[in-house]
């Protein structure tokens, strides 16, 4: 495509809407089905630039610069029913209690347009603390009692499930190598006997 401006073609992961002029964070920052979370690193207030104008707001910034579902973390700015939300969440909305705490966000799709009265995107947040993505514990030898470690380029799950298909047990890479040993001692042991003196 040629026009006389200077276009840049987006490739990729790149998508519409990712390089919109604002400083604060909108629904189009926001990749579809993901629900980003983020920590508050401060509260603001103060008279922003809006497309609409300028208008007094409360605004969140995050730690994050950049986290899974958003390319580039900017400041949100609080609506009442985001505020009404923080205070749910965390008991009240004063800077000493909502800094540090985390927030999961999602876009709303049937927010009203304050302009209009249409209905448009809008980014909320979750009325309940972010879950937590817990790795799987890590699992446990039988024989020492360690956690198993990731070994010859296998992971520790890997080897969990190894070991349990063929010793019974889940087994750290060392104590597998003792059981293979011992077993092939026991069977030599075994055929010693068997075999005509
Ligand atoms: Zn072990």
């Amino acid at each position: 495509m040629m026009t006389k401006d200077k276009l840049r073609q987006l490739t990729g992961d790149e998508r519409l809407g990712q390089d919109r002029e604002s400083e604060y964070l909108g629904a189009e920052d926001i990749d579809d089905g993901i629900e980003p979370v983020l920590t508050i690193e401060a509260l603001w207030n103060g008279v922003v630039t809006l497309q609409r104008g300028k208008e007094r707001k409360d605004v969140l910034s995050f730690k994050e610069e950049r986290v899974p579902g958003i390319r580039q973390v900017r400041p949100l700015i609080v609506n009442a029913t985001n505020r009404k939300t923080l205070r749910k969440l965390y008991g009240d909305a004063k800077a000493s209690t909502l800094v540090g705490k985390q927030i999961q966000l999602y876009i709303d799709h049937k927010v009203r347009d304050p302009q209009d009265g249409t209905l448009t995107d809008g980014i909320r947040v979750r009325p309940f603390r972010p879950r937590v993505q817990e790795e799987p514990p890590a699992p446990v030898c039988a024989d020492c009692g360690q956690a198993i470690q990731p070994a010859m380029g296998k992971s520790a799950q890997y080897l969990a499930a190894y070991t349990e298909k063929n010793y019974g047990a889940p087994l750290c890479a060392a104590c597998a190598q003792t059981r293979k040993e011992r077993a092939a001692e026991n069977e030599e042991a075994a055929a010693a006997e068997e075999a005509p003196l």
